[in-house]
């Protein structure tokens, strides 16, 4: 039959009928296409209920996404998965780059699936807002651990704000639980912000340090020794061993200056070696001996409570300011209220003030059908 657009109305434009289109270039690419999130929020609850990881990554994938209708999905499905969550050991560990994070994980990771059990690795990576890439979690760090069937390894949310992205790599713990992950660890470069943001998500937090020339603590900032909840200095082989023994009783000094830890814990300094696998077990041992005392002395659950009412309100506090700066009228007005400040007109205060005044005034007025505007 003739295409209607060959009629003389449409002169000049002829349509053929086409050929029949072959099938996928490659089955493998069409595989990769299914990843595309389409499940319904109950797929995807059954599907990670049931330990599927194909599904699990789908649905982390939601939870990454800035799409609000992804958004919208990826909350369903957490919220379904919170019933199924919750029980797991979640370990924080950090260390500056070079410190030996991957190579420790990779061996810390087999250490703790040899007593059964799944593992989850995830990252929160500061950086990658800036380079658009995660150089936390890269499966080919972790060379043994990537091809392991019972890890589950995935790289920081790239897009947004440290806080932004922590909530992410929060919600994704929720579905790594689901999914029946009993041990999950969140890596994290050791630049002080985002060990806040990992601590007030994990039971445990873990820093890994590097002896130095005998000046180890002054590149640590207190804060972040004061979250830790374990030292431990690696790369405590050959002829680095003694500087390590020596770093580590000047990690041991400078932890007895501070005050008392509120899980009533002492934390403790240890010298090992990721790479030729030395004193791993002590590592764990050490964790283990950690999360026997918080579960009897009653911290372990009052951290995660504490955990959870401080999420609560970072969801609050994230919301209001992407409602705020969101906000196009706001947007637009910023630079040059920005630009009155740098000059002098206006004082810093006055100006976000007049701003918020600008943004409350007009949400009120779009939320009474604008009976206002123009007031
Ligand atoms: P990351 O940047 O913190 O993830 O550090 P990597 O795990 O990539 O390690 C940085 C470098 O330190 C690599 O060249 C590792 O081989 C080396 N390294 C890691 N752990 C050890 C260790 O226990 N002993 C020694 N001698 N080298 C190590």
């Amino acid at each position: 039959m003739e295409h209607p657009e060959n009629s003389d109305e449409f002169k000049g434009l002829t349509v053929n009928s086409g050929v029949i289109s072959p099938g996928s270039v490659n089955p493998y690419f069409r595989n990769h296409h299914a990843h595309r999130p389409n499940l319904s929020v109950q797929e995807y609850v059954d599907g990670i209920v049931k330990g599927n990881v194909t599904v699990l990554s789908q649905a982390v994938t939601l939870v990454e996404s800035l799409k609000p209708e992804h958004q919208a999905i990826a909350q369903e499905v957490i919220e379904k998965c919170l019933p199924y969550a919750g029980n797991s050991v979640r370990i924080g560990i950090s260390g500056v780059p070079g410190a030996g994070k991957s190579t420790s994980i990779d061996a810390f990771g087999l250490h703790v699936l040899k007593e059964g059990g799944k593992l989850a690795v995830l990252a929160i990576d500061p950086s990658s807002e800036r380079t658009k890439g995660s150089i936390l979690g890269d499966k080919t760090r972790m060379e043994r651990l990537s091809v392991h069937p019972k890890a589950f390894i995935r790289p920081s949310p790239s897009a947004g704000s440290l806080g932004g992205v922590a909530r992410k790599t929060r919600e994704t713990i929720v579905l790594c639980e689901a999914a029946g992950f009993d041990k999950i660890f969140v890596e994290t470069v050791g630049v002080g912000q985002s060990e806040t943001a990992v601590h007030s998500m994990v039971d445990f937090f873990l820093l890994i340090q590097l002896a130095g020339t005998g000046d180890e603590l002054q590149g640590i900032k207190r804060g972040i020794m004061e979250m830790a909840d374990g030292i431990i200095i690696n790369k405590a082989d050959g002829d680095n061993a003694p500087k390590a023994e020596l770093a580590a009783s000047s990690f041991r000094n400078a932890l007895h200056l501070f005050p008392p830890s509120e899980s009533g814990w002492t934390p403790q300094v240890i010298t090992y070696s990721g790479f030729y696998e030395y004193k791993i077990k002590e590592v764990w041992d050490m964790v283990w001996a950690y999360m026997d005392f918080v579960r009897q002395n009653g911290y372990f659950q009052y951290r995660r409570n504490e955990q959870a009412k401080y999420w609560m309100y970072e969801s609050i506090n994230e919301s209001l300011r992407n409602g705020f700066y969101n906000n196009p009228e706001i947007a637009a007005r910023l630079p040059e209220f920005e630009a009155q400040v740098l000059g002098g007109q206006q004082t810093s205060f006055a100006a976000a003030h007049k701003l918020l005044d600008l943004y409350y005034d007009r949400k009120t007025n779009s939320h009474s059908g604008g009976a206002q505007v123009g007031r």
